[in-house]
């Protein structure tokens, strides 16, 4: 019988690469929540809507109606990647640029009526894993299986420095724990949906486990 899967967590704890290896495994869709509030930011970007300095929130409210968010399958890859307006963003969504920016637009209520009741329209059949920061508490309180992910901040840093100088974008380690900190602080304090273990969630310190013991341990619980 197929459920739902909420992994939820701090910024860069892996919650993405073992969700995407879980749904594999159990033929299950994966979505990234987290994709969808980097692409309405990126929107705000290119729109001058938010910068370093400056975020006109009412503006980037009247203008949602012209953001859609949207996921298509790469055949090739086996998952989703997020579309902007029709656009593939998934690589411009992943810049320290736009991970400087995006808590910001996360804290907007509006943005995430929009962004949470896509997402429940995604996980209306069975047979989801979906991350982000509110998936066990807010986008599914019902799901089956939660999961809640930690490991140390400098742990997750080091995780995300290697990541992006994979993606060839220069980038200091210090600027991305820097980046790491503040968006756990801003997730986890803002008004609306502030990221929280769910009370029935299960949680993995991953701060000394291997990506495959790390998928062992979830694929195990999942499996029962
Ligand atoms: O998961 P990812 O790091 O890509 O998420 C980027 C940001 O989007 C988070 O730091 C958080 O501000 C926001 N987010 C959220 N709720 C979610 C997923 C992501 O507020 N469900």
């Amino acid at each position: 019988k197929k459920i739902t899967i909420a992994i939820d967590g701090f910024s860069s704890t892996g919650k993405s690469t073992v969700a995407k290896q879980l749904a594999k495994a159990l033929g299950y869709v994966y979505v990234d929540s987290g994709a969808m509030y980097r692409a309405v930011t990126l929107y705000a970007m290119q729109h001058q809507i938010i910068s370093k300095d400056s975020f006109d929130v009412d503006r980037l409210i009247s203008e949602l109606d012209s953001v859609k968010v949207s996921f298509t399958c790469n055949e090739q890859l086996g998952f989703a990647e997020v579309y902007l307006n029709g656009t593939n963003v998934e690589n411009e969504i992943r810049t320290l640029e736009v991970s400087q920016n995006v808590s910001q637009v996360a804290e907007v209520s509006k943005v995430r009526r929009m962004l949470v009741n896509q997402q429940q329209q995604m996980g209306k059949e069975k047979g989801v894993v979906m991350d982000g920061r509110d998936i066990g508490t807010v986008v599914f309180p019902d799901a089956e299986l939660k999961f809640f992910m930690t490991a140390s901040a400098e742990t997750r840093a080091k995780r995300r420095y290697k990541e992006l100088l994979e993606r060839k974008e220069e980038v200091s380690y210090e600027a991305v724990l820097i980046n790491v900190e503040s968006r756990d602080l801003i997730d986890s304090t803002r008004e609306d949906s502030p990221l929280m273990k769910a009370d029935n969630a299960i949680e993995i310190d991953n701060s000394n486990l291997s990506l495959k013991a790390q998928f062992e341990t979830l694929y195990d619980i999942a499996q029962k």
